[in-house]
């Protein structure tokens, strides 16, 4: 066991970790974070972020979150760039294993975000890195002067898609109704493409391949269950995330999909562990939100410790 009791741990290290490693590191609580092998979150799979208060041009999701890991550490974040295995949350201090090794902590605070769902139909597992990714940004390159389908009708679906036009000669959005929950504005970004064509009322069914990799998909009808081909050679999922709690062992409390409940403010079923960013949200999943609620936990976290003492 490493000897020190911390004052607070967090996981995770997307906007949501970064915001509360800043915020408590300011309020000398001398945080903390593992922040994952692969640190800095779903941000870093972004490429452009638009919608964050302060940045006129945008901002490249990695850039970003390489400037909130240095604002926090600049204040004595500590970052440990691994992954957490299990946790003991059935006492005080608060036991986190990472490789094998024990760390303690009088309060946690749980970012740890979402990961991309896949599709799993069929032919799907064979062709995952051979031309079915769920992240553009860092396979849509392979993909120059190719014809592309994106699966999905939210806000991923058209970002990942608008993104592609920079390499595929044509992006098709296959969506399985025609109502999108995506944005108007990205929505309608899409739509004007001269790339991006958009295909209602359509579910991949089975993807389509040869030896050197996927070359289409066979498209259903939801209405009538008939069916068509498409060809492809690159195809992009975003059809949502889940939470990551699994290394949590169920030992706080979640609604059926996984994501974290909050129990009075950003605590959870546990008095001491805190959540906060993706991991809890299923309303608006944004990384001005995550941020806004990284800072909430680290002030609730603060401010529950020193009422302990
Ligand atoms: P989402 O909004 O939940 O949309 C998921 C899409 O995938 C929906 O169109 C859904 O269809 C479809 N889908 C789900 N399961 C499917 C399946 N098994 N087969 C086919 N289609 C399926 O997820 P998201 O687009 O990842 O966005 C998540 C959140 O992140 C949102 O709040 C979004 O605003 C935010 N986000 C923001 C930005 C940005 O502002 N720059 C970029 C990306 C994401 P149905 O509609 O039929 O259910």
């Amino acid at each position: 066991m490493s000897q020190a009791v911390h004052n607070v741990i967090i996981i995770g290290s997307g906007p949501a970790g970064y915001t509360a490693g800043l915020y408590s590191a300011r309020a000398m609580m001398e945080p903390m974070m593992f922040a994952g092998y692969m640190s800095g979150g779903q941000l870093m799979l972004t490429s452009d972020i638009e919608n964050f208060p302060g940045y006129p041009q945008g901002i490249g999701g990695p850039e970003m979150m390489i400037d909130l890991r240095s604002q926090a550490e600049r204040f004595g974040l500590k970052v440990v760039d691994k992954n957490v295995e299990r946790v003991d949350f059935s006492s005080r201090p608060f036991g986190i294993w990472v490789e094998g090794e024990e760390f303690r902590a009088e309060t946690v605070i749980i970012c740890t975000g979402a990961e991309a769902i896949w599709l799993g139909a069929e032919g799907e597992q064979e062709q995952k890195g051979r031309g079915i990714s769920t992240c553009a940004t860092c396979d849509g390159a392979f993909f120059k002067g190719d014809e592309v389908i994106v699966v999905g009708g939210g806000d991923s679906a058209m970002e990942e898609a608008t993104f592609l036009t920079r390499f595929a000669s044509k992006v098709t959005i296959i969506h399985r109704r025609d109502v999108f929950r995506a944005s108007k504005v990205m929505l309608e970004r899409a739509k004007n493409h001269p790339k991006i064509e958009i295909r209602a009322h359509r579910q991949v069914k089975e993807w389509l391949s040869d030896d050197k990799g996927l070359t289409g998909a066979v498209l259903e009808d939801p209405r009538d269950g008939s069916l068509e081909e498409i060809e492809c050679t690159g195809a992009f999922i975003a059809i949502g995330h889940r939470p990551i709690t699994e290394f949590l062992g169920g030992q706080v409390d979640t609604d059926e999909e996984g994501y974290i409940i909050h129990s009075e403010h950003t605590m959870t079923s546990i008095p001491g562990i805190f959540a906060a960013g993706d991991v809890v949200d299923t309303r608006y999943r944004q990384a001005i939100t995550a941020a806004g609620m990284g800072c909430q936990a680290a002030i609730d976290a603060e401010r529950w410790l020193e009422s302990q003492h």
